[in-house]
């Protein structure tokens, strides 16, 4: 038996068994192999003859019969624990691109491998479909936007299905079609009766070559991030959506979220930007009717207030000058900075401009007269427009002081130090003891904070107070290509809300391409007049599309119940599936979009339409995938697309190598070699398949006695332990790369068993053991290749039906290793762990420990250092 197998695998042309993890080996020229290029070895099994590994023949027959199979296709079932995988939905730009397929490759393994481990899991697809993309695209290509959407989705579905992506195409969303966009204009709805939703003036970025407003976050050292025009400043008339209501409870609930990347929960914190200070107000000499109110996170320098700058857009300035010789530098000055955008304005490479009013407010601690004047980088909309400016104690206002020659006051003194103003590089903006400060002198300035607020407090001058950096989300698009806002306005009534049964407000189709752009919705008088909805009187509509993260601020609730006709989502539906428990996307939606679902979960959770407050349990921020060291781009000439990997080696190594060249946070660089070490190895596990189906038992998991061998115990650990190991990578850690390396270790272990000699009672069911698991443990990573082997060892259902194996503990010698405990260097215990612990569990083995627990208590850790295997020393500081 041995020996035949044997003969088969030198008539291969194999490399030895010795060498087959694929990165080990070093690819030469000589070893490159050219898949499907017409070389197929025919074998023979039972008279039938046998190809060699063809993707090309397997994937496209399993593609078509899973098409048609339901076991993709879920239901709700409440006997059943779901498990809702969600990958971010792409724009349908009609090309999958390597950043995709890392995505979805991800996403399709851990769905996968959920349903072999007995969940109900939801795994759908849609398109982000509204967007200047393709109107741009319409421009160009002279094509309707909704058509040259339309087309790219199909195109897209191919690709998808190509990669053999386990989706349930029956959910798919299409966010730019009025089955979906109505319940976008229902939301809208929703938050406007519940005074979410507001217009007002403001200044906005305007790109005038794209003819709309953008984002500060698409504005790049003032120039608009598409076509790197001078962006400028306009006011207009704007929808918002009061995400400010929700700015503590989108801070606070980001502690429930213990399984998203500590950095996401960061920069979203930051974004929300709360701060606790005091509001203050300041008095303006002969205004006695006026007051300026200001917010400061360092109430304890308010006795080394030098000036007041107000914003530009500070409804008080044209009063503050009127009439007076300051007021035409003033208007001027204001007319100026009209011009320049908010990122210019507050950006630290630009210097800060100013102007004086004149005027002069009263410090209300001391009584002091300081000028007021008008500064480029204060802003209206954030905190009150105004500013109380502090040279000596922060940087900007530091800067600003030198350039207009206004005094510096010091206030605080760093500890050990005496710091004179004239001598001053930059502000101190640290802690330290207050000077110059009256009653308040020799107080730490960190009790001064609270000392000056209940000052004022008692003089009625001021209070504690909290500012956020968040603002409202402005969403009017003057762009044709999005979901219009469901508002219209009456001659009578003025702004009038579109009735829910008058919805959706349908997008004209009839698009004019002509000239640089798309005419935006203001161009149809067709779509524009209207009547009103209350007194049937004359009314136009509003011309504003919505901002397309509104359309990817639920999408994920739609999926649970795609078809669904009397609202947004249907709640039973929603309630079961959701939350998502493992969102996958890039880290470049780390604060606008996950931001903006959150807080439409949390609106639909105050109307009771859905029973959980955040909506991603666990967030995977997936790595970059780069080429020679290079981001993948048309200009560097570096792109491999997924078409061309795909045709050439097929899709079950194309997966296999994104998901076993890093794990999935972390940044990829792609390798031709890479790629043909993954080929090779699906190859040796297809030629182990095809090799050995014709004796294959049919008894594997079923292993009668226990009379082994070593050779024969060994394998069975190696099985055993394989299976462990892949089970934890893929479950706890998304190590996807050291699960594959220990499914190829398993494989040599196989090649290794089957050119032993030795004569076994047990061998062929010990094999058999070894190949079902094989096949079993790889089906997530290369689904077609594991079904057609699947199919020849004999199995009569989808091995994707199949439960996911489970290890025997018995079979399994734990690798044991001591780690030293230190702390500050010195060795205070000694743990015994397993090898394969990680860093994480490996330290919280330390804290476990009652010893090291004691030590531990009246200090405050600094650091931990871990030498896997070694030693973990902590560095600790005296509370
Ligand atoms: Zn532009
Ligand atoms: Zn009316």
């Amino acid at each position: 038996m041995g020996a035949r197998f044997l003969g088969m695998e030198e008539a291969a042309g194999s490399t030895p068994a010795s060498s087959t993890n694929c990165f080990t080996k070093k690819g030469g020229t000589a070893d490159k192999i050219r898949p499907l290029a017409g070389r197929i070895f025919i074998f023979t099994r039972g008279g039938k003859e046998m190809p060699n590994y063809n993707p090309e023949i397997i994937e496209k027959k399993w593609q078509k019969i899973w098409q048609g199979d339901n076991f993709i296709q879920t239901e709700v079932d409440q006997g059943k624990d779901k498990y809702y995988v969600l990958e971010m939905f792409p724009y349908p730009s009609g090309k999958l691109h390597m950043g995709h397929m890392r995505v979805y490759s991800i996403g399709d393994v851990l769905a996968r491998f959920l349903r072999m481990n007995g969940y109900n899991v939801i795994h759908p697809m849609g398109w982000d479909a509204f967007g200047l993309p393709a109107e741009n695209a319409a421009i160009e290509h002279g094509v309707n936007p909704a058509l040259w959407t339309e087309q790219n989705i199909e195109l897209m579905k191919k690709q998808f299905n190509l990669l053999g992506a386990s989706y349930d195409w029956r959910r798919e969303v299409n966010a730019s079609s009025p089955d979906y966009y109505r319940w976008s204009q229902w939301l809208f709805l929703h938050l406007y009766n519940n005074g979410l939703a507001y217009k007002k003036k403001a200044n906005v970025n305007w790109c005038v070559d794209c003819h709309t407003v953008l984002a500060n976050e698409q504005v790049e050292k003032g120039l608009c991030w598409r076509c790197s025009s001078v962006v400028q400043s306009r006011e207009l008339d704007q929808w918002f959506l009061k995400i400010t209501d929700y700015a503590d409870r989108l801070l606070n609930d980001l502690s429930m979220l213990e399984n998203w990347p500590e950095r996401v929960k960061v920069m979203q914190k930051n974004w929300i930007g709360r701060s606790e200070g005091a509001e203050i107000s300041f008095a303006i000499k002969d205004f006695p009717a006026e007051e300026l109110k200001t917010f400061t996170t360092r109430p304890d320098t308010l006795f080394g207030v030098t000036y007041m700058a107000l914003a530009p857009e500070h409804p008080l300035v044209p009063k503050l000058v009127e009439g007076t010789d300051r007021e035409k530098d003033v208007l001027e000055f204001i007319s100026r900075v009209k011009q320049e955008s908010e990122i210019e304005r507050t950006s630290d490479e630009v210097p800060k401009k100013g102007v004086l009013t004149g005027r002069f407010a009263i410090n209300p601690v001391n009584g002091e007269e300081i000028p007021i004047m008008v500064g480029d980088y204060v802003l209206m909309a954030y905190g009150t427009g105004a500013v109380m400016g502090v040279p000596a104690h922060d940087q900007r206002d530091f800067l600003f002081a030198r350039q207009y020659n206004l005094p510096i006051t010091i206030v605080v003194q760093p500890e050990g130090q005496s710091l004179v103003e004239n001598t001053m590089d930059e502000a101190y903006t640290g802690e330290g003891t207050m000077v110059n400060s009256g009653q308040f002198n020799g107080l730490q300035s960190s009790q001064g904070i609270e000392k000056i607020t209940s000052y004022l407090e008692s003089k009625g001058l001021g209070r504690a107070g909290i500012s956020y950096r968040l603002r409202d989300w402005l969403i009017s698009r003057q762009r044709y290509w999005g979901a219009p806002i469901p508002i219209v306005y009456c001659e009578q009534c003025g702004i009038v809300p579109v009735p829910e049964k008058d919805l959706p407000v349908k997008l004209p189709l009839d698009v004019e391409l002509s000239g640089k752009r798309v005419p935006g919705l203001s161009h149809y008088s067709s779509f524009i007049e209207t009547s009103c909805p209350q007194c049937a009187g004359k009314a136009r509509r509003e011309t504003d599309t919505m901002d397309t993260f509104i359309c990817s601020s639920w999408y994920y609730l739609r999926y649970t119940s795609p078809g669904f006709q009397d609202g947004p989502f249907s709640q039973e539906a929603a309630n079961y599936w959701m939350p998502v428990d493992q969102y996958i996307g890039g880290i470049e939606h780390a604060v606008l979009h996950l931001l903006y679902a959150r807080f439409m979960t949390k609106v639909l959770y105050d109307a009771k339409l859905v029973q959980f407050k955040e909506p991603f349990t666990r967030l995977l921020a997936q790595g970059m995938v780069y080429k020679d060291g290079a981001k993948m781009s048309k200009s560097k000439g570096n792109v491999i697309t997924p078409d061309e990997i795909i045709k050439k080696y097929g899709a079950d190594t194309s997966r296999l190598f994104i998901l076993f060249a890093a794990p999935p946070e972390k940044d990829l660089d792609w390798s031709d070699q890479g790629v043909e070490g993954c080929y090779r190895f699906l190859r040796r596990v297809w030629r182990l398949i095809e090799e050995c189906s014709a004796q294959y038992s049919g008894s594997a998991g079923n292993i009668p006695g226990d009379n082994f061998s070593e050779r024969e115990l060994a394998l069975r650990r190696s099985t055993h332990a394989a299976i462990k190991k892949v089970t934890h990578d893929i479950r706890e850690r998304f190590n996807f790369n050291t699960a594959i390396s220990a499914i190829m270790e398993l494989v040599n272990a196989v090649y290794a068993y089957r050119q032993s000699s030795e004569d076994c009672k047990q061998k062929r069911f010990v094999l058999d053991e070894a190949l079902v698991n094989i096949v079993l443990l790889i089906a997530p990573f290369a689904p077609h290749v594991a079904e057609e082997a699947w199919q020849l060892l004999g199995g009569k259902e989808s091995v994707h039906r199949q439960s996911w194996p489970q290890y025997n503990p018995d079979l399994l010698v734990e690798d044991l290793v001591e780690v030293v405990v230190q702390i500050n260097g010195k060795i205070r215990g000694r743990l015994i762990v397993s090898t394969e612990c990680s860093e994480e569990e490996l330290i919280k083995a330390v804290y476990k420990d009652q010893r090291i627990a004691e030590l531990l208590t009246a200090v405050q850790v600094v650091k931990v250092v871990t030498v896997p295997g070694k030693l973990v020393n902590i560095v600790t500081k005296s509370n």
